[in-house]
């Protein structure tokens, strides 16, 4: 099997400079190395370092762009794809990646450490050897799609959301259970896989995302009009709303719902997605998130925060108006 490997940045790559961690070019080879040590890996791993490797809390959509067209200029010469990313945004990029390639029809797995590859204790051979092993299974059971593999866990990529800042097990899939799970031998959600036989024609949609078309609107006790205002400028055609449990926003605050009815009237796609981490927005549970539908507000049901951002940022990268948009959230 041929796999392309990617890093973009992040603390598995990274070395110790006199204000912290940065990620350092030379580990690309360094992986190399080490990936060459296992004879029993039969596989042909090409590791590129991107030329400008970031820590992932600078990455951007136009990194997303970046990532996609990386891996569809190198389509035909792979089985599967690894993006070495770092752990802050992991969860928004495979997003990403799931909505502009999707579905895909060749494993793609992001993964990265919590301890950088020169460190004695490091995660990141086993992140890598994980993502590896879970492409090898992937391709041999016929089952693609984009990935997160941390620790142990192989998250769908719209599922993933980063949940500890020190445990090895930095990720949680969210509102399902995990694709597989990797001790000795792999468990995998067989029921996953059958849903996923029915799939579409594949098709790659990397747009040229505009950055700051997206933003995100925190509703917490207080919560006033003018915070808002600022967030939802003119340049702005999409916000995530993360509202308080099934879907709630103070409705008693005529000024704040008429600044979501105003966005939502110029055109602003505007998709509520819960606080609490897990569970679903249920759209008229309550009065208090009624408000929110009449001021045109649409459920994000039980997505993540994350995977409601980045797909918002695909849509309109599309040049889909705010019905389709709200459509393809309201199916
Ligand atoms: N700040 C780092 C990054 O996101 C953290 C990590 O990689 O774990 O690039």
């Amino acid at each position: 099997m041929k796999i392309y490997i990617a890093y973009t940045g992040g603390t598995i790559g990274m070395v110790p400079s006199d204000n912290g961690l940065v990620p350092d070019a030379a580990f690309a080879k360094q992986l190399a190395d080490q990936l060459g040590q296992y004879k029993e890996l039969e596989h042909e791993c090409v590791i590129e370092s991107y030329e400008t490797l970031i820590d992932s809390s600078n990455a951007a959509p136009k990194d997303w762009a970046m990532i996609g067209r990386d891996i569809e200029n190198k389509w035909q010469d792979f089985d599967a794809f690894i993006v070495l990313h770092g752990t802050d945004t992991m969860a928004y990029t495979a997003a990403a990646l799931n909505y502009m390639i999707a579905p895909s029809k060749k494993p793609i797995i992001v993964t990265g450490a919590q301890v950088p590859l020169y460190k004695a204790r490091s995660d990141a051979m086993n992140n890598v050897l994980g993502a590896v092993s879970a492409c090898e299974h992937l391709v041999a059971k016929k089952r693609q799609g984009v990935f997160l593999f941390f620790a142990d866990r192989l998250i769908e990529g719209d599922r993933a959301h980063k949940s500890h800042t020190s445990d090895w097990r930095a990720f949680r899939s969210v509102n399902s259970p995990a694709y597989g799970e990797l001790g000795i031998d792999w468990e995998w959600r067989d029921s996953h896989f059958s849903q996923l036989l029915i799939k579409p024609p594949m098709k790659f949609r990397i747009p040229d995302m505009e950055e700051g078309t997206v933003t995100m609107l925190p509703v917490f006790p207080g919560v006033q009009a003018e915070h808002w205002q600022g967030l939802l400028n003119e340049k702005v055609k999409g916000a995530v709303l993360l509202s308080y449990g099934a879907g709630n926003a103070p409705d008693k605050n005529a000024a704040l719902l008429g600044v979501l009815k105003a966005a939502s009237e110029r055109g602003v796609v505007i998709v509520n997605v819960s606080q609490c981490g897990a569970g679903s927005v249920v759209a008229g549970a309550y009065a208090a998130g009624s408000a929110l539908t009449n001021a045109g507000v649409v459920s994000g049901k039980d997505s993540t925060y994350e995977a409601a951002f980045a797909r918002l940022h695909v849509l309109i990268g599309l040049g889909m108006d705010s019905r389709e948009i709200k459509d393809i959230f309201n199916r």
